[in-house]
């Protein structure tokens, strides 16, 4: 059986878009046995290119048939393509064809790559090959470091990476001076003589008498044919049925390979991958800063709230906007207010500093006069003690409770207050309580520096001229009802009194609509740190689709020397999430180190882990969203039309 077989096989280029249709091949018919060493000769222009291109299944034909050791090449898929590319044939150009980022080993290892031979094993394959054909002290040399001839004999150990079958060489001493050809065709010969076939493709009949046999092709027919001469001694080809079935490259080489790629592409375009970076580490970057401010912001109103009580209202007296005297709130007010339904607890309050004494040592203190709720409303525990009561309230009882600092100015070295009398203006009092500390972080640790009285014992034994509470603390039935709460106390006491002479003070609406506020300027500026990466993403679409443009010759390279479409997209795929992978991490670098200056600033600021996680996942996904068209578009291009692209 013959290994190729063609049968009247033709290629005609244009035919659309108005050009017109040039027919190149015109019924080639031929068949070549495994283990010969074939020359096909012509003149520039007769189509020889274009059969070998054929033949190493880089292009397919407008008609006819090629049969492959008995297989119609037509019913063999894209991936089988690669896969025979891959493991039955290796190229040889007249251009060399490496790839210039990658020294000489990494381009001789590239075949093995996409058969899913491993690193180790690929790295010593490739360094003997290179060792055989002279250049064991060149294999981390770039292409660009290398003679024509030893450039040429790269390619030559690329082709025979996987083995090398059939060697498909098209003019490969075209490029070289006299010495360097015949270096290489003598490797050609020995590489004959060795089993493999060898179809060389030629210009030159001096070249081509060395083959032992030369076809000349013309205007893209056969016209003579020296006829075959099949060799005892040829290599065994690959199992054909496993064509297309070939291990895949593992996970980790996979990733391992382009990453490695992709980091050399991007050191090689620093300048031009930072400027694209820019959008991707912007907005990752005020993303967490973003968030950061927002987190932070609303924890210290949820702090305030916490210690005021998210559902305290004031109650003042005032002056009516239209004039008259100041308004009296009365103890009947009071009353009416706390039995209102939208209303919890109330406490008048009367609250003035003055002087305490305990011992030898006094103080000017504020000393707070409210009813027994006090603790309720400002959910405030005591840290000893107990708070007076009710009972106590109504009864004048002359009974005190300490604020946290109040305990120490008076009881340093006391470890119990409780029992002790202490002289507030002329009166005793005796202290029944000490009240938990507020501490700074509330926002309210004045209150730790009170003392507190009952309300009716204050009126009666400490502020005998204050006839009327100065003003009232309320507590909404619940946080719902905060609007509604002091809505309800303001209709009571309009009707009441007649007149507006009082005032509502909503403090905890305020701190809930002051919180909203945050919430809308945190998803504003969540929004335009969105829409920066969004700009990034688009930036990285646009260099990925230069680079795919610029790489076409690579991306031809890599599909002749056996790259499945799988491979090409996942490469430019990888490039694409590295780019922003590095921009996210640089992002959150700089996300950071803004957020510590802000710190600095006394801005309120809380860094969430969840936040730079997603927002670097964000990046990640930008990159892959915005790569993946590039990436596709690479990997659907031609093999033919990438590596003949100028
Ligand atoms: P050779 O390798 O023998 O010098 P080629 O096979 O490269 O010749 O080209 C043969 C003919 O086909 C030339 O006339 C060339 O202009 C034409 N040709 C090759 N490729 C294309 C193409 N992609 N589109 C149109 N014409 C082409
Ligand atoms: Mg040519």
């Amino acid at each position: 059986m013959p290994l190729i077989e063609l049968d009247n096989l033709r290629r005609s280029y244009g035919g659309r878009d108005g050009a017109p249709e040039t027919e190149v091949l015109r019924g080639v018919s031929l068949r070549i046995v495994a283990g010969e060493f074939v020359a096909i000769v012509g003149a520039s222009g007769s189509g020889k290119s274009t059969l070998m291109h054929l033949l190493g299944c880089l292009d397919r034909p407008s008609s006819g048939t090629y049969r492959f050791a008995g297989r119609d090449v037509a019913e063999f898929d894209a991936d089988q393509l690669a896969w025979l590319r891959r493991e039955a044939f290796g190229f040889v150009f007249q251009g060399y064809h490496l790839i210039a980022t990658e020294s000489a080993r990494e381009n001789v290892e590239i075949p093995a790559l996409y058969a899913g031979l491993p690193a180790e094993q690929r790295q010593a394959r490739a360094a003997a090959l290179l060792t055989r054909l002279g250049l064991g002290e060149r294999l981390e040399h770039r292409p660009s470091q290398l003679s024509g001839g030893q450039q040429q004999r790269v390619s030559i150990a690329r082709a025979l990476m996987n083995g090398g079958r059939i060697i498909l060489a098209d003019e490969p001493t075209g490029a070289l001076d006299s010495h360097s050809g015949q270096e290489v065709m003598a490797l050609l010969r020995e590489l004959a003589g060795a089993g493999h076939t060898v179809i060389l493709i030629t210009h030159d009949r001096d070249v081509a008498a060395q083959a032992q046999r030369v076809i000349e092709i013309r205007d893209g027919a056969i016209v003579a044919d020296s006829g075959a001469q099949p060799s005892a001694s040829a290599l065994p080809l690959p199992a054909l049925d496993q064509a297309g079935h070939g291990r895949a490259l593992s996970w980790w080489s996979a990733f391992d390979e382009v990453a490695r790629s992709a980091w050399r592409v991007m050191w090689l375009n620093r300048f031009r991958t930072a400027l694209t970076l820019l959008g991707i580490v912007i907005g990752v970057a005020s993303v967490i800063v973003m968030l950061a401010i927002g987190l932070g912001t609303k924890q210290k109103v949820l702090t305030q709230m916490a210690s005021m009580g998210a559902t305290t209202l004031y109650l003042y007296s005032a002056q009516p906007p239209e004039g008259g005297p100041w308004g009296v709130l009365s103890e009947a007010d009071m009353l009416a207010v706390a039995a209102l339904p939208e209303v919890d607890l109330a406490t008048p309050v009367i609250g003035n500093p003055l002087n305490v004494q305990y011992g030898n040592v006094a103080r000017d203190i504020y000393v707070y006069a409210s009813n027994e709720q006090l603790p309720g409303i400002h959910h405030w525990p005591l840290a000893a003690g107990r708070f007076f009561t009710a009972s106590e309230n109504r009864a004048l009882a002359p009974v005190v409770v300490l604020g946290h600092k109040a305990r120490q100015v008076f009881f340093r070295d006391e470890p119990q207050p409780l029992g002790r009398q202490l002289l507030i203006g002329d009166a005793p009092f005796e202290v029944i309580g000490v009240m938990a500390e507020k501490g700074k972080e509330s926002g309210a640790d004045y209150y730790d520096e009170m003392v507190f009285i009952p309300y009716q014992a204050g009126r009666a034994r400490v502020y005998q001229d204050i006839l009327e509470p100065e003003y009232a603390t309320l507590t909404a039935a619940s946080t719902g009802q905060v609007k509604a709460a002091g809505e309800a106390v303001r209709e009571l006491l309009l009707a009441r009194h007649g007149r507006e002479d009082f005032d509502v003070d909503n403090a905890a609406a305020k701190v809930l609509a002051e919180a909203e506020t945050q919430d809308s300027m945190t998803r504003m500026l969540g929004l335009i740190a969105a829409v920066s990466l969004l700009v990034g993403g688009i930036g990285v679409m646009n260099v990925m689709l230069m680079t795919v443009r610029e790489r076409t010759r690579e991306i031809g390279i890599r599909m002749a020397t056996g790259a499945r479409q799988r491979d090409i997209l996942q490469q430019f795929l990888g490039e694409a999430v590295l780019v922003t992978l590095v921009g996210g991490s640089v992002g959150v670098a700089l996300g950071l180190l803004v957020g510590a200056a802000l710190l600095l600033w006394q801005v309120p600021l809380i860094f969430s882990f969840s936040a730079m996680l997603a927002a670097f996942a964000c990046a990640v996904a930008t990159g892959l969203l915005f790569g993946y068209l590039p990436a596709k578009t690479a990997a659907g291009l031609d093999p033919v039309v990438a590596l003949t692209l100028e």
